[in-house]
């Protein structure tokens, strides 16, 4: 099964993909996660990154495309794979949507996680994320058991630089630019599901089981 997140930043996208991949047994693959590991390990991709992550823009189509189809070419992804953060331009869901046609493949599920912006802002200022194992936690909505610190691993939690409130407005506004127009181009494809994001995070995951089936 081929699954895409949509969604604004903060929408619950990888919250929600974390548990499509244990559920149903297909990795997890988070663009933001490769780029904030390659920052982490000082590679020169990572540096690339870094300066427009910080900003709030988003890493050029010509870094982040080739890096994703290498990823889903890893033998792990045989059975399919969840994306969460990728496609988020046009030009990026056309060449996934061409690398896929050449295997006689296509994605089967798209599923809109819809937010309004006026929740996001308190979602990511709450937000608290491990650069070590890629766990993400919420102060008051999904506290970690001891405060700052990964239930999964044990490293220091961090607020990640672009969920500062002045970042986060900018990427909302490359949202609504760049992304939100993907919503269109899945709903043709007919592979568009939506989900209301604003429930809490169980419900949400029951409206996504009842559309991937279980
Ligand atoms: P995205 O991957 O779309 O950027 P996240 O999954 O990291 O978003 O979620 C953003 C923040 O909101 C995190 O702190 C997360 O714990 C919290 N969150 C996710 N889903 C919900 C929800 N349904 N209700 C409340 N908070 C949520
Ligand atoms: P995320 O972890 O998905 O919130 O992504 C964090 C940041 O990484 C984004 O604000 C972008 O700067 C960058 N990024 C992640 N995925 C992509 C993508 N598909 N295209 C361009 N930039 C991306």
């Amino acid at each position: 099964m081929k699954i895409i997140m949509l969604g604004a930043p903060g929408a619950g996208k990888g919250t929600q993909a974390k548990r499509i991949a244990e559920k149903y047994g297909i990795p997890h693959i988070s663009t933001g996660d490769i780029f904030r590991a390659n920052i982490k390990g000082g590679t020169e991709l990572g540096m690339k990154a870094k300066a427009f992550m910080d900003q709030g823009q988003l890493v050029p189509d010509e870094i982040t495309i080739g890096m994703l189809l290498d990823r889903i070419h890893e033998a792990d992804c045989v059975n399919g794979y969840v994306l969460d953060g990728f496609p988020r331009t046009i030009p990026q869901a056309e060449s996934l949507t061409k690398a896929l046609a050449e295997m006689g493949e296509a994605i089967d599920y798209a599923i809109n996680v819809d937010v309004p912006d006026s929740a996001i802002v308190s979602r990511m200022g709450g937000r608290r994320a491990c650069v070590n194992c890629g766990a993400t936690y919420h102060v008051e909505f999904n506290a970690p058991k001891q405060e700052g610190v990964c239930d999964v691993c044990g490293e220091k939690l961090i607020l990640r630089e672009d969920d500062k409130p002045e970042t986060v407005q900018n990427r909302l506004t490359v949202y609504h630019e760049q992304t939100q127009p993907l919503i269109d181009y899945y709903q043709k494809a007919g592979v568009l599901a939506e989900v209301d994001g604003t429930q809490d995070m169980d419900q949400v995951f029951t409206d996504i089981v009842s559309v991937l089936g279980a």
